[in-house]
């Protein structure tokens, strides 16, 4: 398929959203912008169209990240016991569901409270904080050692990060954050303000896509079971309240974050990146996913597929 032709044709749905606002240094970026990068991990041949390099926020999108450093560090079980794998029908930073639903622990490791408790459970190792650690295993299986912090994101997110700061309190006094509650906010703001580009998002979607397997130098990076949790955590909430749409309609598990990033990892075949800033509703890019949709379509990606 064409890729440029793709991006062609989903430009205007670009008009159908809008950039994140609630956090300044979102608010100024440009909307205009879509781009892909695919990595066929089946052939090691890799295609990429438009904004593919542009460096972006990763926002929710580290939460993929975190949530297979954790399960390396802490194994699956540990885990496990600290988030469900459940939607939770509210948007991604409330706290309501947990106190209408009276459940102790958060549903999901992809909403903000369950992402925070991911994040608060790295402890320092080797004299490295956790977020050095984030970031180190971010360049290893993004396989771009260009990742950085951008230090004028962490700073909008610090200013205006309230309600994360009230749901780690709020898992504090239920006693279900048990670290540091500022150090893991610090952390999840920090993780949340690194840029990466579609490349760096496809390379971690073959990883996915490849059973934990680099498909660069054929390291292991992560284990199969780790590759396979996340994979159906990514296709049941990884886009939020409209996980089940898009699970209809494109069939690929897949992660959004407010900076407009999507990856995508489709089982023994592909990983993939797209960029485009302006969100729907719900906090997923609106061209990113109709260009996602048209992809899985093309290349007949949906799992469910026959
Ligand atoms: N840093 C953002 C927040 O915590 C991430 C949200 C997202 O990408 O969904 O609100």
């Amino acid at each position: 398929m064409n890729l440029n032709d793709a991006i062609q044709e989903c430009w205007s749905k670009i008009d159908e959203g809008q950039v994140a606002t609630y956090i300044p240094a979102l608010a100024k970026v440009d909307p205009y912008q879509l781009g892909v990068y695919l990595f066929d991990v089946t052939n090691d041949k890799k295609a990429e169209a438009g904004a593919s390099q542009v460096r972006f926020a990763i926002e929710s999108v580290s939460k993929v990240i975190t949530l297979l450093y954790a399960i390396e560090r802490l194994g699956l079980s540990a885990v496990e016991e600290q988030v469900g794998t459940r939607q939770t029908g509210f948007p991604f930073d409330t706290i309501l569901n947990m106190e209408i639903t009276k459940e102790t622990h958060p549903l999901n490791a992809f909403v903000n409270s369950g992402a925070i408790l991911i994040s608060s459970l790295i402890e320092e190792q080797d004299g490295l904080s956790p977020f050095d650690q984030i970031l180190e295993f971010s360049r290893k299986i993004c396989n771009d050692p260009d990742i950085t912090l951008n230090e004028e994101i962490y700073q909008s997110e610090l200013r205006t990060g309230d309600m994360n700061r009230s749901l780690a309190y709020y898992l504090k006094a239920k006693e279900v954050l048990t670290n540091d509650v500022t150090l893991s906010l610090d952390t999840y703001f920090k993780q949340c303000s690194m840029m990466v580009t579609c490349q760096s998002l496809a390379n971690l979607g073959a990883v996915l896509a490849n059973d934990g397997i680099a498909p660069w130098n054929n390291e292991r990076i992560i284990s199969s079971e780790a590759a396979t949790y996340t994979k159906s955590v990514m296709m049941t909430t990884g886009l939020y309240n409209e996980s089940g749409t898009y699970s209809v309609k494109i069939g690929v598990p897949t992660k959004s974050g407010v900076g407009g990033g999507l990856v995508s990892a489709a089982p023994n075949h592909y990983g993939i990146g797209i960029f485009s800033p302006a969100l729907d509703h719900a906090g997923n890019s609106v061209a990113g996913l109709a260009l996602l949709e048209l992809i899985s379509k093309k290349l007949k990606l949906d799992i469910f597929r026959y």
